[in-house]
């Protein structure tokens, strides 16, 4: 629907803000997600490690621990904030913000757009 969107969330005592999502400017879920040969190796007819995990995920609640909620949800309402306003770095876009609250340590993990994406490049 070409709307920007800022995914968050949290595992445990981990937490994760981005990647912001610009049509057309930054890379978008489909740049990233799992090719079609990847995907076959899901398949549930299979026994292989992908196809335990994946069951398992499926049944998986992630516990919510509130330390961890506050701090992505009021990064991620900053990073709106700043991108909204049009000031500050935006430290989201094509970036994931890994917060480790237990060691108290961010990481950065950067997503490329794709060229050749169905969904968000120029032959879109
Ligand atoms: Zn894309």
């Amino acid at each position: 629907m070409k709307v920007p969107y800022l995914n968050a969330g949290y595992r445990d005592g981990v937490g994760v803000v981005g990647p912001l999502t610009l049509h057309g400017k930054t890379s978008c879920y489909e740049c990233f997600k799992p090719g079609p040969n990847e995907k076959n190796n899901l398949n549930p007819t299979n026994n292989n490690l992908d196809n335990i995990k994946e069951r398992f995920y499926k049944r998986y609640q992630a516990p919510s621990f509130g330390p961890v909620n506050a701090i992505v949800s009021n990064i991620a309402v900053l990073e709106t904030i700043k991108f909204l306003g049009g000031f500050g770095k935006v430290n989201s876009m094509d970036k994931e913000i890994i917060i480790d609250a237990i060691d108290l340590e961010l990481q950065f993990k950067e997503y490329q757009r794709d060229p050749e994406c169905w969904h968000c490049s120029d032959k879109s």
